[in-house]
């Protein structure tokens, strides 16, 4: 069996030195993909690079919340022709936290980028801080999204309204925290199914430490430590085919 990282960065200035042997430390633990979420038009091109130099790398293009207020209408224009070559659309989302773009250019850049997923039949990669029953709202009116919220953090309700949407909840390295009742909380009434690992590297480990795909391995046994699962059923949640079913090449 082989897994795939459903959201790193790969294409962070932070992995510029040894991509390589990141990868194939993870590759070497059986995480044999990757998924690369974007978060704006000045990455667009490194990710191009990554894509083409790693095919078993797969690219979401987006534009994320923290840099929409960065990004006009040719910007949407371009993201329309890179979804051609995608497997997803995003990260993109809401973040209601402070000193963030204003919320009524959060939800247009949203909005628009809910709108090209349906165009091109793409699942969603959604990012959401302090806006979860906003997204709901807007996906309800969106019926035919699938996608994953990513690094999720409400409860229990919520990730139902999500999951009835037809999206998986995406659970990372934020379980590995001290402060992680919330998350343990949820876990313990989530059924297995609906969850989506992924590290978020190079995030996720605070300020200090760079995170990496191989941490999926770590994640998985929290998970299952948790529900009292084997980690490799906790693993198999993440099938390096197929868990997009926009990849191409599957
Ligand atoms: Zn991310």
């Amino acid at each position: 069996m082989s897994w795939v990282d459903s959201h790193c960065h790969l294409d962070h200035v932070a992995f510029k030195h040894d991509l390589p042997q990141v990868l194939s430390q993870a590759q070497d633990l059986g995480i044999k993909r990757f998924i690369v979420p974007s978060v704006g038009s000045h990455r667009w091109s490194k990710q191009q690079d990554i894509q083409e130099k790693y095919p078993n790398t797969y690219h979401a293009y987006g534009i994320h919340p923290w840099f929409c207020d960065l990004h006009n209408e040719e910007h949407l224009e371009q993201l329309d022709d890179l979804l051609n070559n995608a497997v997803a659309v995003g990260e993109c989302g809401l973040d209601f936290s402070p000193n963030k773009p204003s919320k009524e250019q959060q939800m247009y850049w949203f909005e628009a980028q809910v709108t090209l997923a349906k165009k091109h039949q793409l699942p969603l990669i959604i990012h959401s801080v302090k806006a979860n029953d906003v997204i709901a709202s807007t996906l309800k009116k969106q019926s035919t999204c699938r996608g994953v919220i990513h690094g999720f953090t409400g409860n229990i309700n919520q990730a139902q309204t999500f999951i009835k949407h037809g999206f998986k909840i995406g659970i990372g390295t934020r379980l590995l925290k001290a402060n992680a009742d919330k998350t343990k909380t949820l876990l313990s009434q989530l059924p297995l199914e609906f969850i989506l690992l992924e590290t978020d590297a190079p995030d996720g480990l605070g300020r200090d430490a760079r995170n990496e795909p191989k941490a999926l391995i770590v994640v998985a046994n929290a998970v299952a430590k948790l529900g009292g699962h084997s980690a490799e059923n906790v693993l198999n949640l993440n099938p390096a085919s197929g868990t997009f079913s926009a990849n191409p090449q599957e």
